[in-house]
């Protein structure tokens, strides 16, 4: 199954990435946690990108194809993959679709997690992931079972770098100007479905699982 998790920053998409991986048993592409990953490797990629993450920026369009071009070339992609935080552009979507073509395969679902705004800040700045895993709690609304300690992996729970009230701002002007158009190129596509990301965590998994089945 090919699926891709789509939304606003602090939407749920990793949150609900690993119960997809779990049931289906195919792994998780976030391009954020590859970027954080590299970051924290001091690349010349990563450190090119920091400066785009801290400001809350779309990291550029080449930079993002060249990263999703090797990992969906890697062998546990070959059952399927679930696409977090990618594409947020149209070059983006259709350089996927240029890949995936090449690739004879094709997008079985695009699940939208509609959340509004106003609710995006409290999500984002209460965000705790796990420095190990890049599993994500939140101390409200989903926290872990002990503090600090990730419930998957037992690594440390960090506060991530963007995650503050400033950024977030940006960030959900990145995704409403440059990522939103991609609703009606999904649409089109004919695998587009959204459903209602204000639920509680287990209600959109339970949600997600039946618009699945
Ligand atoms: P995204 O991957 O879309 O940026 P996350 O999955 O990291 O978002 O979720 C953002 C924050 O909101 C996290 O702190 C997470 O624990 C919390 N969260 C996720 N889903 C829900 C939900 N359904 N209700 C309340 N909080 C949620
Ligand atoms: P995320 O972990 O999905 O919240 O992404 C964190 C940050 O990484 C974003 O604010 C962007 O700066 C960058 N990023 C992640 N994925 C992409 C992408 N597909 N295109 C451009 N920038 C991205």
């Amino acid at each position: 199954m090919n699926l891709m998790l789509f939304g606003a920053p602090g939407a749920g998409k990793g949150t609900q990435a690993k119960f997809l991986i779990e049931k289906y048993n195919i792994p998780q592409i976030s391009t954020g946690d590859i970027l954080r990953a590299a970051i924290a490797d001091k690349t010349d990629m990563g450190m090119e990108a920091k400066k785009f993450m801290d400001a809350g920026q779309l990291v550029p369009d080449s930079t993002i194809i060249g990263i999703i071009k090797d990992r969906l070339a890697e062998s546990d992609c070959k059952n399927g993959f679930i696409l977090d935080g990618f594409p947020r552009t149209l070059a983006q979507a259709e350089a996927l679709s240029e890949l995936m073509s090449n690739m004879n395969i094709s997008l079985d679902k695009v699940i939208s997690l509609n959340v509004p705004d106003e609710l995006i800040v409290g999500r984002i700045t209460g965000r705790r992931v796990c420095s190990k895993c890049g599993a994500s709690f939140h101390v409200e609304f989903n926290p872990s079972k002990k503090e600090d300690e990730c419930d998957y992996c037992g690594g440390e729970l960090i506060i991530r770098k963007d995650d503050n009230a400033e950024t977030v701002i940006s960030r959900l002007e990145a995704y409403h100007t440059q990522t939103a158009p991609l609703i009606d190129f999904y649409t089109k596509m004919g695998v587009f479905m959204e459903l209602d990301g204000t639920k509680d965590v287990s209600e959109v998994t339970a949600d997600m699982f039946n618009a699945l089945a």
